[in-house]
């Protein structure tokens, strides 16, 4: 069953079209990442299907409902960025606390799923410490709790793993897979790292241009490029 379907979706900046026709049906419980150069529209699809961005033409769907015209708030999503954007002045707590903050959930309810995620991702200790006394695993951590913390039908991270070095990279990548495992909510994941991709996705989508240029398993696209440019993209020493 698909849960995110994206139908010919287009955008357009002005009279710029950047992306051109976007198709695509995500299974519930997947991980999709997308992959492609710097600039070829991966932030910009996922911030349509969070609601950050206007569509220009075709249809997002989460679940069985059409979402063009949802808040963001109103989706059944949650968003992990790049810059991961927790608050300094709040514990881990009360960072993580803030995803639930439309949450309908009683005060009680809260606390206990709280403690939950908290407890998924190994930051029970930490829970009253402030950012700046986490490393920089532990504080994307919080992030990531505060997006888990709704259980969203879908969660979408855009490049999270991007400002980390490169052995706290390696490290997250196999901590968000079991999460991954764990939780079974369908992620999208976008990426300019192909090692990323291949070693994350269920299906990789793989952009150039506001295209999408194949979409397949990590061994299909590897295997079976469907362009040169897919064969050298995937193929690239990283
Ligand atoms: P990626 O995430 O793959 O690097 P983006 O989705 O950020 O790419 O950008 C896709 C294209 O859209 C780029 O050419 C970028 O310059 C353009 N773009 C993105 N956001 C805006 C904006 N707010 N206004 C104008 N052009 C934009
Ligand atoms: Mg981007």
């Amino acid at each position: 069953m698909a849960n995110l379907a994206l139908r010919n979706l287009t955008k357009a900046f002005g009279n710029t079209e950047v992306l051109h026709g976007i198709n695509l049906e995500v299974a519930d419980g997947e991980f999709i990442v997308f992959v492609g150069p710097s600039g070829c529209g991966k932030s910009t699809t996922l911030r349509m299907i969070a609601g950050l961005e206007e569509v220009t033409s075709g249809e997002v769907i989460i679940g069985d409902k059409a979402v063009n015209n949802l808040e963001p708030k109103e989706r059944d999503i949650a968003m992990v960025f790049q810059n991961y954007a927790i608050y300094p002045h709040m514990s881990v707590k009360k960072n993580i606390a803030f995803g639930l903050r439309s949450s309908k959930l009683s005060k009680e309810e809260k606390e206990a799923r709280i403690l939950e995620v908290a407890g998924i991702l190994d930051m029970v200790p930490l829970l009253d410490r402030k950012p700046n006394a986490l490393s920089g695993g532990q504080r994307q951590r919080v992030a990531i709790g505060r997006a888990m913390v709704r259980d969203p039908a879908v969660f979408l991270f855009d490049e999270p793993l991007s400002n980390l070095d490169a052995q706290l990279r390696t490290q997250m990548r196999l901590e968000i897979k079991k999460l991954h495992q764990r939780v079974g909510n369908t992620i999208v994941f976008v990426t300019h790292d192909q090692v990323e991709a291949m070693t994350m996705a269920d299906r990789i989508v793989i952009m150039k241009d506001g295209h999408i240029q194949q979409i397949g398993t990590p061994a299909e696209v590897y295997h079976q490029p469907a362009n040169a440019f897919v064969a050298q993209f995937i193929g690239a020493p990283s």
